[in-house]
């Protein structure tokens, strides 16, 4: 087959999110020819929705809890971190007229307080390089081409319209969260069309769905009034953990948000990823989300304090005893506290509920339903195996000159900035290995 010249390009990058627009830039700042092929009609349709409009783009905190925020998979990501850590991330992107300050937990923020600065800049620099954009272009194939005049390998890339060739290719599809984003999951067959395997993909940061909160202790609803309804409510810096078949999983600690599904909020959607996969629901008790509202406190030390806030103050409503000794929210109190014991004062209270309420305090447990599903995941868990790929040039050992970036790999990292830091350095890792196989 005879392909246009005019249609060859050294790099061909499949995806215009983070990862891809970055691969780009480098393979093209190396020397290459550079084609970019996104589906959307416009780029990084993620990247405008992330750190709520405002992207947060890194964390500085990396790499001292690296090994906790990449999960299993960390290590693969030494080489391409270490090539382009976060202060270089921002440099680059100072340098591109975006820069950006920290905010708590070593988050970063670009000043313009806007995602779409950081998407912007991206796209004047891929134009500034030369890079030739090809906007509503699916790929729907990719083949490495074993007829090539010269003798040298080449992939054959084609869209609904168009095809095209390439001594490389970089894979940057991402996931399959938020769909409508453009992320389907494409890149997974495409991985496998070329020899690849795929990991499981389940959800990564999402909400958990609760339910019902109608563990027999904690059903408030009806005690408080129709009125009350616990979404809405926040519950600032909770430990909470997973209770599987009885047994405690992993824990994480952070905000909590009550929605009207479930929870949401970074001590939620940490806890996401451990769910067991299923596609029903659970059976009743299987899976709980236990949340403790004094972390700090061990049980012991929440009965002493409870007990001698009760014996000081014989005539205070309990309600209001307990947000004013633990500082908690009224909701939470209520949340904490059975109909009968609402509006008793604390010379009422009998030893048992006093119990209760502590055991309440430091393990409020909620049936979970189901895994969320993975659509509505932030991150998606699982992908390209990374066994199959160099974490130095993101390389596959599989298919020469294919390349992999971002989410697409199986990594996923926790919420602060995690999951952009490994688009950037991948996507800086694949595009200047990509120009330089080429
Ligand atoms: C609501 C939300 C908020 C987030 N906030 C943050 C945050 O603040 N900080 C952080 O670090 N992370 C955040 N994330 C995660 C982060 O956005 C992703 O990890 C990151 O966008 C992954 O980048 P990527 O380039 O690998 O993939 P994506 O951003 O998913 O980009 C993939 C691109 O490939 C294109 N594509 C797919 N298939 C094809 C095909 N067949 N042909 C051509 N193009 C194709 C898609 O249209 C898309 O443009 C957030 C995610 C969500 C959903």
């Amino acid at each position: 087959m005879s392909i246009p010249r005019q249609k060859h390009f050294d790099v061909i990058v499949i995806g215009a999110g983070p990862s891809g627009m970055m691969a780009s830039f480098s393979a093209s700042e190396s020397g290459a020819s550079v084609l970019l092929l996104e589906k959307k009609e416009r780029p990084g349709k993620k990247l405008l929705l992330t750190g709520h409009g405002r992207c947060n783009m890194t964390n500085l905190r990396i790499p001292h809890n690296f090994l906790e925020a990449y999960h299993e998979n960390a290590r693969f990501l030494t080489s391409s971190f270490h090539a382009f850590p976060p202060e270089e991330v921002r440099e680059f992107f100072r340098s591109l007229g975006v820069p950006s300050h920290e905010e708590d937990d070593g988050r970063i923020f670009p000043d313009s307080q806007t995602s779409a600065s950081v998407c912007d800049a991206l796209e004047r620099a891929l134009s500034d390089a030369g890079v030739k954009v090809q906007y509503s272009s699916p790929v729907k194939y990719v083949e490495k081409d074993s007829h090539d005049p010269e003798g040298k390998s080449r992939f054959l890339v084609k869209t609904e319209n168009e095809e095209y060739s390439s001594r490389a290719v970089i894979l940057c599809t991402g996931g399959k969260s938020f769909p409508h984003t453009g992320s389907e999951g494409d890149g997974y067959a495409l991985a496998v069309g070329n020899g690849h395997t795929v990991t499981s993909l389940t959800p990564a940061l999402a909400p958990i769905l609760l339910s019902s909160f109608s563990d027999s202790s904690l059903d408030r609803r009806e005690d408080c009034g129709a009125e009350f309804t616990l979404a809405g409510i926040t519950l600032p810096d909770v430990g909470t953990y997973l209770r599987i078949d009885g047994k405690k999983g992993k824990s994480a600690r952070g905000d909590l948000l009550f929605t009207h599904q479930g929870v949401s909020g970074p001590a939620a959607m940490r806890l996401s990823r451990e769910l067991p996969v299923n596609t029903g629901k659970y059976p009743a008790g299987k899976v709980q989300f236990v949340i403790d509202m004094l972390p700090d406190l061990r049980e012991d030390q929440v009965e002493e304090k409870l007990l001698c806030a009760m014996t000081e103050n014989p005539n205070r409503h309990m309600k209001r005893l307990l947000c004013e000794t633990f500082h908690l929210q009224e909701k939470a109190a209520i949340l904490v506290l059975s109909g009968e014991t609402m509006d008793l004062s604390a010379n009422e209270v009998r030893k048992e509920v006093r119990k209760t309420i502590v055991r309440n305090l430091k393990a409020s447990a909620f049936d979970v339903e189901k895994c969320t599903p993975v659509d509505i995941a932030y991150v998606t868990r699982g992908g390209v195996n990374i066994r199959e790929i160099s974490p130095k040039t993101m390389g596959s050992k599989i298919t020469e000159g294919l390349f992999f970036a971002g989410e697409v790999m199986d990594i996923d990292g926790i919420s602060g900035g995690y999951n952009l830091q490994h688009a950037w350095a991948s996507g800086r890792a694949a595009g200047k290995a990509a120009a330089e196989y080429v």
